[in-house]
C-alpha cells in the first residue's frame, strides 16, 4: 500500500517539473525558424561562395581584372576576361565566372585580391540537383543585386 502512494506523489512531482519547464519554454523567443519563410542572418565569417564586392560610390565593382584571384585559385575555378576599351587606361572586366562545384572556400583568391574586389557571400540557400546550378556570372549576379 506504502509503494501505492509513493508512485503516486513521484508520478504528481515529475508532473509538476515537466510543467513548470513546459511554461518556462513557453514564454521564451523561439530558437528556430519558418523555413523556407524565414532565413537565417549570417554570422560575419561564414562563408558563401565567392562574389564581386559592390563599391558604394560607383555602384559597380572594384576588379581591375588583374587577374591573380584566378591564377591563385588552387582549384582553378575563377575565369577573369578584362577588355581594353577606348578612353580607358585599365581594362574593364567584362566577365568574372565561378565553378562553385570546384570551390573548397579556401579564400586563396580573396587573400591575392589587392583592390578587396570579392569577398565571401553569405548565401546557404543553393541546394539543386543540376550541376549547371552551381556555375555563376558574378558580374551578372552583381548587377542584378539591389
Ligand atoms: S575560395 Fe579558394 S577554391 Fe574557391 S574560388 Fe577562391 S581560391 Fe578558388
Ligand atoms: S577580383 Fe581582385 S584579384 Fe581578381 S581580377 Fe579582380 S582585382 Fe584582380
Amino acid at each position: 500500500m506504502a509503494g501505492y502512494f509513493t508512485n503516486i506523489l513521484s508520478g504528481t512531482k515529475s508532473l509538476l517539473v515537466g510543467l513548470s519547464i513546459t511554461q518556462r519554454e513557453f514564454f521564451k523567443k523561439p530558437v528556430t525558424l519558418q523555413y523556407p519563410w524565414e532565413s537565417l542572418e549570417m554570422t560575419p565569417r561564414y562563408r558563401g561562395h565567392i562574389q564581386l564586392v559592390k563599391d558604394g560610390e560607383t555602384g559597380t565593382h572594384k576588379c581591375i581584372s588583374c587577374g591573380l584571384c584566378d591564377k591563385g585559385c588552387p582549384s582553378g575555378c575563377i575565369t577573369v576576361k578584362g577588355e581594353k576599351q577606348e578612353g580607358v587606361k585599365v581594362k574593364v572586366l567584362v566577365r568574372y565566372d565561378l565553378d562553385f562545384t570546384k570551390c573548397s572556400l579556401c579564400g586563396q583568391c580573396i587573400d591575392n585580391c589587392k583592390p578587396g574586389a570579392i569577398e565571401f557571400s553569405k548565401e546557404y540557400n543553393l541546394a539543386s540537383t543540376r550541376k549547371e546550378d552551381f556555375y555563376y556570372d558574378l558580374l551578372k549576379r552583381l548587377k542584378e543585386q539591389k
